[in-house]
């Protein structure tokens, strides 16, 4: 086709477009995001409004039994068949979350229904400081890749797996650790070569501690002070490596 009689063709189909629009022929409105709350989409941003009309701030807060849809995508991820923990043990959470573009965000979790209400009033907390987190995904989003999410700078719990040349289960694999802005803070471990191990390995600049960057978790970090008082212990305060996205439950 000639390039000036597509052009033309073009230029009709959107005049007639617009016309139709106009007349409200063509429902040119964009779908309200209260459609997007309902079904909970996870890394969606939500207006104030679409908040009132899911029922306000308290009910964007809750932990439930995991929902079918749920569970079904956590299948080879981060849920794999093991006599440990099962669908009952878990709980699925969702929360709102602000981060520094000043909207907030859809996030959703899953974690041991032993932590899930501390869980969900410590997002609450963080959410009405307006403490800033990038992304709240679960992690099958990610194939349950954990260096991936971290380098995508996700907070999330729960993923079933072993703790490397063990059989001993993470808290992680339990839904008892939580890990918060993680490419931020990452993990790693000095080696007896001098070399460092660094999880995610693009996050070497944020193991220096001493500069300010965002989304930081120290001593007199909110996050920090929430999850230390609800029982949890810093993964930023061990010493034989640091972890300083990590909150894990304390046990006896
Ligand atoms: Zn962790």
């Amino acid at each position: 086709m000639k390039k000036t009689k597509k052009l033309w063709m073009l230029a009709t189909i959107v005049c007639v477009q617009v016309v139709f629009a106009s007349c409200g022929i063509i429902d040119n409105t964009v779908i309200p995001d209260t459609v997007v709350l309902k079904e909970w989409q996870a890394g969606q941003t939500v207006s104030a409004d679409v908040v009132e009309a899911f029922g306000g701030i308290d009910k964007c807060f809750a932990a439930e039994p995991i929902p079918d849809g749920v569970w079904e995508r956590m299948q080879g991820k981060t849920y794999k068949e093991n006599p440990y923990i099962g669908r009952g043990d878990l709980r699925h959470i969702r929360a709102l979350h602000w981060d520094y573009d000043n909207q907030m965000h859809v996030g959703e979790m899953i974690v041991n229904r032993e932590i899930a209400d501390r869980v969900v009033s410590i997002l609450r907390q963080l959410f009405d400081a307006k403490y800033p987190i990038q992304r709240m995904l679960l992690p099958d989003v990610y194939d349950a890749d954990d260096e991936t999410q971290m380098r995508d700078n996700n907070s999330s719990c729960f993923c079933y797996r072993a703790i490397a040349g063990s059989t001993k289960l993470s808290k992680h694999a339990r839904g008892l650790a939580v890990d918060i802005n993680t490419l931020y803070n990452p993990y790693y471990k000095d080696r007896e070569d001098g070399t460092r191990f660094i999880q995610p390995a693009t996050a070497a600049e944020y193991c220096d501690r001493t500069w300010d960057f965002p989304y930081k978790i120290d001593h007199d970090d909110l996050c920090f002070r929430l999850f230390t008082e609800a029982g949890f212990e810093w993964g930023g305060d061990w010493t034989s490596c640091k972890d300083f996205q990590h909150f894990e439950l304390i046990e006896e």
